[in-house]
Order: C-alpha cells, then sequence, then structure tokens
C-alpha cells in the first residue's frame, strides 16, 4: 500500500472517439504492430462500434488516435451482417485495373467526390488471432481496403483528386481546419502538443523503433 498514486500504464488505451482532419493522427503513418494484446483486441471491438454508428463501412486505425497499421471493415456496413475483416500490418500488392467510384470518409463528413484506383488488389496482413491473411480482392472491398490502408500511410482521398476536383474540396478542408482549431483554442480538443505526445505514448507502447 502506497500513498502515491499508481503509475499510469503507458500502454493504456483510453476511450477512442473517432477523429476528424486536420487532426495530427490522420496525417501520421502508422507504424506495424509488434505487440498484440487485450487492450488491442478491445479498441477492435470499439473501433467497430464507432464504425457502425457513423454508418460507416471501413475504420482505420489512426481514424481513432491509434498510430498503428490496423484497419477493420465490413462493407455490409451493420452488425450482424456481411462479414467482419480486421486488418493488421497490412502489405498490397499486384495493383490491376482501374475503376471511377465515389467515396467518402468519417474523417471528413459530408465530403464525397469521384476517385480512381485499381480495381482489383492483392492484401496480406494478420488477423487479431495472429493468422495469416492473403485474399485477392476485387469490387467493394479492393476500394474499402485501399482507402483504409492510405489512411496508415497518412493519406486521405481527397490527395488522390486530380487537380480541378482538389480545388473543388479545398474549401470545406480549409473549413474542417478552422473548426478543428476553434475547438482547440475552446479547451474542446486538447491542444496539438498533447495530441501528439498521446500518439507517441501510443507507438512506443506496441511499435518497434
Ligand atoms: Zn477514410
Amino acid at each position: 500500500m502506497s500513498d502515491l498514486p499508481a503509475a499510469a500504464d503507458p500502454a493504456a488505451i483510453g476511450p477512442l472517439t473517432l477523429v476528424e482532419f486536420p487532426h495530427p493522427a490522420l496525417r501520421r503513418p502508422a507504424k506495424p504492430l509488434v505487440r498484440l494484446d487485450d487492450a488491442v483486441s478491445d479498441a477492435v471491438e470499439r473501433m467497430f462500434d464507432i464504425m457502425y454508428d457513423a454508418q460507416g463501412i471501413g475504420l482505420a486505425a489512426n481514424q481513432v488516435a491509434l498510430p498503428y497499421r490496423m484497419f477493420v471493415v465490413n462493407c455490409a456496413g451493420r452488425r450482424g451482417e456481411g462479414e467482419e475483416h480486421v486488418f493488421i500490418n497490412p502489405v498490397l500488392s499486384r495493383p490491376r485495373g482501374t475503376a471511377v467510384q465515389e467515396e467518402g470518409c468519417l474523417s471528413l463528413p459530408g465530403v464525397r467526390m469521384d476517385v480512381r484506383r485499381p480495381e482489383r488488389v492483392m492484401v496480406e496482413a494478420w488477423s487479431l488471432e495472429g493468422e495469416p491473411i492473403a485474399l485477392d480482392l476485387d469490387g467493394l472491398l479492393a476500394r474499402v481496403v485501399q482507402h483504409e490502408f492510405d489512411h496508415l500511410e497518412g493519406r486521405l482521398f481527397t490527395d488522390r483528386l486530380p487537380e480541378a476536383a482538389a480545388l473543388e474540396v479545398r474549401d470545406q478542408l480549409d473549413e474542417f481546419a478552422r473548426v478543428f482549431a476553434g475547438r482547440q483554442s475552446r479547451g474542446e480538443l486538447p491542444p496539438q502538443a498533447e495530441l501528439i505526445a498521446a500518439l507517441d505514448r501510443l507507438e512506443a507502447a506496441r511499435c518497434r523503433e
């Protein structure tokens, strides 16, 4: 027994919330996970909850301010329907074909634009249970996996727009930045240094240098 408070667990993952552009987690390339623990499993469950609540079909870890190479997908977008996928440390290869389809992003609510991507792609990853995954994807799943993989690289779908379309969304992105800065200045969101320190701590807990 001690009068001193217990030291905070540096690996602790607190309550997760969806973060919006321009939260620094969204522009920071995520690091491979070298440690899968119960907190990561819990975080994956929470990510599915958050994704379904927001009516999304994919969610990357950095969209809940976790700096890890991990994302979840369910093309049905509803719990109990479709198939839930968890991809840990994913690698994409063999891009083939081209397809254009409208995309949106839970971190950029209200923004929807046509995005050109390879139509088919191969994904190799690990499951939450540590089993290897290798899937050759096409259709919606191929698109969602590429969108979520971009998040892990610190990229948003708006980075992939041709010049005219990029100009079209520039004002919307500026508005997101204004709103975010306003929330920080009112203390509704932590200051930038604190957001970055939290990412550094989580990265140090479960990623290699
Ligand atoms: Zn997104």
